[in-house]
């Protein structure tokens, strides 16, 4: 097992991996910017180094010092978390190259995975269902992509190749709206992404996003841990996950979970993947492959039992996973509320001095969060500041666990989602269970203030 890790990111991603390293007696190093000096998973580090000023291109995405940072630190290996580096196969590549392990799949499955065209290609191949659309990238000529958006029937959603965080995508309804999207698409990808190259998926009017957790190691074993419904988002953006989805009957979760079990070996992938599909009408589409740890892994850790960010570690230490498929068991339901720094309602980040802050607690309620009173959210970096996540017997528990939770939560100096996440939980068609993707935009518009 590792020694000393170097833990490249923040937040409370980074004080996840930190507590990981304390359970498995590994030390751990934190590179930290200038505008997080204070942050107390900094201050309570084994050891901790400042790479740069608060923009993160500066530090957080700056290879050079994340890298020699390793090598006067003496770690052996670097946990990228999520986000920044995280999905970055250069990174990757640079981190093994200066002879450290990058926890995480190799380079190769991340460039394969990290352009959508080539995933689906590659998923395709390995069995595993997509949203029907454009064989590749879409091609220069209008005239042809006028024919591929009929043969795939309107509406069609025109999506970049290295898109992410539900960035890069536009709808289109109608023939005549289709080229200018097609452009405009491809240059908001070329400017965002480096990467100008779009394809056209068709439109699904009212899925859910159900994902699987998939773990490998590096002797060919490959297990998946259940699934994850996160259908409630705003813009593409996750705000709550809950597993197991509710009303997908066992058989068809675990049908889909066996195939991206199967397409992990096949593509000879290691470490901690998702899955992540649309379904709709009893049916999945995959939709894309994320190489790395994930915001929502908490509710996935509590119906399983399974610590995923350990295992990141020990599988890129070269150990076997130590459980087969016939051994993982999803006991009881777990629900994740993120906790974003924003006005509730217009959605306006909200930095700022947090002058009080007083976390739930009791059984089933787990918190990862980095912040405290008197703590700054700095203006620099993405809006969530934790996750509040419980665990029940049965969804009415869980549901009635989060409703206690959210009510004792104080946060106060800066505003918060958490009085959206009070509604919702009481909400009578989340509490039903098996929302689409657009209920929670819906509902917004109509409880707009
Ligand atoms: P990102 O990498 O930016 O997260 P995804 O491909 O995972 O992009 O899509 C994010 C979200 O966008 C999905 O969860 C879903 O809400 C919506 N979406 C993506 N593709 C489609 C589609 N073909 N039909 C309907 N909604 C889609």
């Amino acid at each position: 097992m590792f020694k000393k890790i170097l833990i490249a990111n923040r937040g409370e991603i980074a004080l996840r991996i930190q507590r990981a390293c304390r359970e498995m007696g590994i030390q751990s190093v934190i590179v930290y910017s200038e505008a997080d000096r204070e942050a107390k998973y900094v201050k309570l580090a084994d050891e901790a180094v400042c790479i740069g000023p608060a923009s993160s291109a500066q530090s957080y995405l700056n290879m050079p010092a994340i890298i020699s940072t390793a090598e006067v630190t003496d770690a052996e290996a670097i946990h990228p978390g999520y986000g920044f580096l995280s999905e970055n196969a250069d990174f990757a590549e640079r981190v093994e190259r200066s002879g450290f392990v990058f926890i995480g799949p190799s380079p190769e499955s991340i460039r394969i995975m990290g352009d959508k065209v080539s995933a689906k290609q590659a998923m395709i191949r390995s069995g595993v269902p997509c949203v029907p659309g454009s064989e590749g990238a879409l091609p220069e000529d209008p005239k042809e992509i006028v024919r591929i958006a009929r043969s795939v029937g309107y509406p069609v959603i025109i999506k970049a190749a290295g898109g992410g965080g539900g960035r890069g995508m536009r709808v289109v309804h109608t023939e005549a709206a289709l080229l200018n999207a097609v452009l405009t698409t491809r240059a908001e990808a070329g400017a965002a992404f480096g990467n100008p190259s779009v394809y056209m998926e068709k439109f699904l009017e009212n899925p859910r996003h159900i994902e699987i957790q998939i773990l490998a190691d590096t002797f060919k074993n490959a297990v998946w841990l259940g699934e994850r419904d996160c259908s409630m988002q705003r813009r593409h953006q996750k705000i709550i996950e809950e597993a197991p989805a509710p009303g997908i009957p066992r058989r068809v979760i675990e049908r889909i979970g066996d195939r991206c079990a199967a397409a992990c070996k096949k593509i000879g992938y290691r470490g901690a993947g998702t899955f992540e599909f649309l379904y709709e009408n009893g049916e999945f589409f995959f939709i894309e492959m994320n190489t790395r740890v994930q915001v929502e892994h908490p509710v996935t850790e509590l119906v399983t039992g399974i610590d995923i960010v350990q295992m990141q570690i020990r599988v890129a230490a070269g150990e076997k996973l130590p459980f087969a498929q016939r051994n993982i068991t999803m006991r009881g339901h777990a629900i994740e509320c993120r906790v974003n720094a924003e006005d509730p309602y217009k959605f306006t980040p909200s930095p700022g001095k947090i002058t009080m802050w007083h976390p739930p607690g009791g059984p089933g309620v787990r918190v990862d969060s980095h912040i405290y009173t008197n703590y700054f959210v700095p203006p620099n970096y993405d809006s969530m500041v934790g996750k509040i996540i419980v665990h029940g017997d049965t969804r009415e528990q869980a549901l009635a666990r989060m409703r206690g939770a959210l009510q004792e939560t104080v946060v106060e100096g800066i505003q918060t989602n958490i009085p959206l996440h009070r509604e919702l939980m009481v909400d009578a068609k989340f509490v039903e269970g098996g929302t689409s993707i657009h209920y929670l935009e819906g509902w917004l518009q109509q409880h707009r203030r």
